[in-house]
């Protein structure tokens, strides 16, 4: 038991009780009732949801946190320390619930920690899992063999939670089967836009977010069956302007399908005529298992968007800057909340469909006014509310300002009519004005009234303790 007493040690944890179930083990290795005490521990030393460990004979054990986390968690764990053992090296998850695994010849491990856990606890984790994966010696059965079943080969894809790190996953697995700079394309939704959703190393960046054009050799590719070459990037995306001068611009497109309909396409760079038939075969082998995989993770991502989008603007809605706001390690930030002033009176005198043109084009006034880091919302009505991360309150003054000024000096032009348009704006910022996030919506909106009795068209500044002292109310 010197290696668990060690492990143990390691890991932060020493038990004061072991179960004495397991028959005695040979020094230096650990049997299968160990790995599930081992990961056990290690999961509660570092206050993990789920915890799951793989030993080179294919033997695994699993620990969740007693209060209870969904399968799928444990299942990703499992999932990240397989991809881990496979790959001999260690893996950092970085989706909303991160997981960290590492791996030796003999053992991988692998943690899943609270969301939004900071880089800091991430690093920290690592370090304890390679110390007990290190102080792990598994015995070998001779003759035993790597396990590897289908589960083992989906492993780099069933653990990523989102389209971005799927796609991205894929890319680089076709990028290893090919030799070559990989895109994947994906339509939008139900007949939308084709656009590049993930890339692989060694593919122009600059394609990230660009679309397929109809009639480009991408789009042909989504809609049939059969791989298509294109000998340039234009002909390939069907961009006019479309740069030749970087990277391979020829390459072919084969179509992602989910067995009935294709969705997109992945296109492998590089001299089609010179890609392996081997290659060929693989590529198209990964992206029917693929398919999938990323069509329920495309469906998901849709959905989370519409959730979070206001309609007739575009901007995120009332959950989206709830979302936004959701950041607790943050130290220093503002809200600023906006109302239209006497927009009742726009709507009666040109009518409804004059006040919704007034509220999309303010919404693009608003996201013209802020800079890359900031957010624009649409709460409600005709209220909006901006969020400035990381900005100091007299920062947030100077925003509020120039949003005001940009809203009053900028008619809506609506049917060769000029809506003038102005607006009122409360701001708060943290810590200047309040010591929490949760206080910075009511004390931005406490000010907002006042502007509006102190005239309209114009900026107040919250005061320390304005806020009912309520928590967080949009919700
Ligand atoms: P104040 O300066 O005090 O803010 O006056 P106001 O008229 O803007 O305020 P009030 O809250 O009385 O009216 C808001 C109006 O905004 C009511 C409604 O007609 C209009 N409104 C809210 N949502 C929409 C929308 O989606 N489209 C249009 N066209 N109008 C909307
Ligand atoms: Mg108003
Ligand atoms: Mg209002």
């Amino acid at each position: 038991m010197v290696g668990l007493v060690t492990v143990a040690a390691a890991v932060g944890f020493v038990a004061g009780r072991r179960r004495d179930t397991s028959p005695a083990p040979r020094p230096g290795t650990v049997l299968p009732g160990d790995l599930e005490y081992v990961i056990d521990l290690a999961r509660r030393a570092n206050r993990a949801l789920a915890g799951a460990i793989v030993a080179a004979d294919g033997s695994e054990a699993t620990s969740a946190h007693p209060r209870g986390v969904p399968p799928s968690v444990v299942d990703r764990a499992l999932a990240l320390a397989r991809l881990a053992r496979s790959d001999g090296r260690p893996q950092t998850l970085q989706d909303a619930t991160p997981i960290v695994a590492v791996a030796t010849d003999e053992v991988a491990a692998a943690l899943v920690l609270e969301p939004e856990s900071p880089p800091h606890v991430l690093d920290r984790v690592r370090t304890d899992l390679e110390q007990l994966v290190a102080g792990l010696a598994r015995a070998r059965t001779p003759g035993a063999t790597r396990a590897s079943g289908p589960w083992d080969e989906d492993a780099w894809l069933l653990v990523h939670e989102s389209l971005d790190g799927a796609g991205t996953a894929l890319c680089e697995e076709l990028r290893r089967k090919s030799e070559r700079a990989v895109v994947l394309v994906l339509r939008d939704d139900l007949g939308g836009a084709l656009r590049v959703v993930a890339l692989s190393g060694g593919a122009d960046r600059r394609l990230a977010g660009t679309s397929a054009l109809p009639g480009s050799t991408v789009a042909r590719a989504s809609e049939g069956d059969t791989p298509i070459a294109g000998l340039s990037l234009e002909e390939l995306f069907g961009h006019p302007r479309a740069d030749r001068r970087r990277g391979a611009t020829e390459g072919i497109a084969f179509p992602v399908t989910d067995g009935r309909l294709p969705f997109g396409a992945a296109v492998v760079f590089g001299p089609p005529a010179t890609l392996r038939s081997d290659a060929r075969s693989e590529v198209q082998r990964l992206l029917l298992r693929a398919a999938p995989r990323l069509a329920h993770l495309q469906a998901v991502q849709v959905r989370e968007q519409r959730a979070h989008t206001d309609e007739l603007t575009g901007l995120p809605n009332r959950r989206g800057l709830v979302r936004a706001m959701a950041t607790p390690e943050i130290r220093c930030a503002a809200l600023l909340m906006l109302d239209l002033d006497h927009f009742k009176q726009l709507n009666d005198t040109h009518g409804h469909v004059a006040g919704d043109a007034a509220l999309r084009h303010v919404a693009g006034v608003l996201a013209r006014s802020l800079r890359e880091q900031d957010l624009a919302t649409r709460i409600g009505g005709e209220e909006f509310a901006l969020w400035l991360p990381e900005t100091p309150l007299d920062s947030a003054i100077e925003v509020a300002e120039r949003v005001r000024a940009a809203v009053a000096g900028t008619p809506c032009r609506w049917r060769g009519v000029d809506l003038a348009l102005t607006c009122s704006i409360g701001v708060a910022g943290m810590p200047a004005t309040v010591s929490a996030i949760g206080l910075l919506y009511m004390t931005a909106d406490a000010a907002l009234y006042r502007a509006k009795r102190a005239g309209r068209n114009r900026v107040e500044v919250g005061r320390r303790g304005e806020a009912a002292d309520s928590g967080m109310p949009v919700t």
